[in-house]
């Protein structure tokens, strides 16, 4: 995309002969839309749980003092759309720290396996309500790791919510953690609707969604892999993919339990 300025030369009233300037803006006008594109999908993540925790609220409130296990019900679906809402705001918050290159990475002591403990007992309701066969394989302790609790957690977190978000009903998920030497490795394979392989590299790219008609009625930002992955990079660590179409993905996440932790 050209951008075309044209500069008179010469004394006002005596104009001869004009220069003409081009300008490539290409890559503003690319970086404009996808500020554009990310405004809309942010605002539509952030939307889908507050209309959630609205339409719970207003029925909670109509409950009958005797009804106590829907209300039950009600203030544990209101408690998850909190948890995914702060989940969006901190995401939102990390791509534009990341870009502006300010992402602090704290040091603390992170029991991954107590992460994964607690993000069983996250995912299983979601899991029975799709009826998805949801399996975590954890040994029972593992080394500590150095690193942000919180930005480790939220690159687990978009794993197994992925797993769970593109596995169609009757699927299955296992969860798999494992030491091998100076790595702790955490496996998520489903038997979802899998990724084309001239995708699977870019998955990772911010905004990026498949392809995929199946994707249609499902949500998503396409931030969360991006992420994801950046923020277990500053750890010395990774993710990768493995996925078949129609048959299933493995995602991968490898995290050094020495981290030499990097801010950007
Ligand atoms: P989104 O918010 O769209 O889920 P992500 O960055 O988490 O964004 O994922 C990017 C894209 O990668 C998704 O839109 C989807 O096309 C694909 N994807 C991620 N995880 C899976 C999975 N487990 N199975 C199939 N496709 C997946």
């Amino acid at each position: 995309i050209m951008r075309a300025t044209i500069r008179p030369v010469g004394k006002p009233g005596q104009l001869r002969s004009a220069l003409v300037f081009f300008e490539d803006v290409t890559q503003q006008r690319t970086a404009d839309q996808s500020r554009n594109l990310f405004v809309a999908q942010a605002t539509h993540e952030l939307r889908t749980p507050l209309t959630n925790i609205g339409l719970y609220l207003e029925r909670a409130i109509d409950l009958d003092d005797d009804e106590t296990a829907d209300r039950a019900e009600c203030l544990n679906v209101i408690n998850q759309e909190v948890l995914r809402l702060g989940r969006v705001v901190e995401e939102v918050l990390s791509v534009s720290e990341i870009e502006a290159g300010s992402l602090k990475v704290r040091h603390d002591d992170v029991r991954v396996d107590q992460i994964m403990q607690s993000l069983e007992h996250e995912y299983q309701p979601q899991a029975r309500e799709k009826d998805i066969d949801l399996l975590f394989d954890l040994p029972p302790k593992l080394s500590v790791v150095q690193g942000d609790r919180e930005k480790i957690t939220l690159a687990l977190h978009n794993l197994l919510g992925n797993a769970i978000k593109y596995t169609p009903a009757e699927g299955k998920v296992r969860v798999q953690l494992l030491e091998v030497d100076n790595d702790i490795t955490v496996s998520v394979t489903d038997t979802g609707i899998g990724i084309n392989e001239d995708e699977l590299s870019k998955v990772f790219e911010k905004f990026y969604r498949a392809q995929d008609d199946r994707l249609q009625g499902i949500g998503g930002s396409g931030l969360g892999l991006a992420l994801a992955r950046d923020v277990i990079r500053l750890h010395g660590g990774d993710i990768t993919v493995e996925s078949e179409l129609n048959k299933g993905s493995t995602f991968t996440l490898r995290l050094p339990i020495n981290a030499a932790v990097s801010s950007t």
